[in-house]
């Protein structure tokens, strides 16, 4: 008996809010807002609206620029908190 044929496994494709790129959901970081405002979830597992972001420098400013937290998670993002996270995904990225 020959093996089972080989399943392509489906991998859930996200889209970058910076890049607007679709991507692998596991090379994305995903952000979310909780009540401490924007968050990154490491775990990818937190509650509530999120949005997927690649993890550069580059994309998350392309992301600020546009507002793209605050459009996607349909919340006002000052852009300090905005800064804030943008700081923490470029120390995780280093
Ligand atoms: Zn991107």
């Amino acid at each position: 008996m020959a093996g089972s044929p080989m399943i392509e496994k489906k991998v859930p494709m996200r889209r970058c809010v910076g890049c607007m790129q679709s991507k692998p959901k596991g090379e994305l970081l995903r952000v979310t807002i909780g009540p401490e405002g924007l968050q990154i979830d490491q775990s990818g597992k937190m509650p509530g609206r999120g949005c997927y972001l690649c993890r550069n420098e580059a994309c998350v400013q392309l992301a600020l620029k546009k507002n793209a937290f605050g459009r996607n998670l349909k919340k006002d993002v000052s852009r300090q908190e905005a800064q804030r996270v943008a700081e923490e995904i470029a120390a995780l990225s280093e």
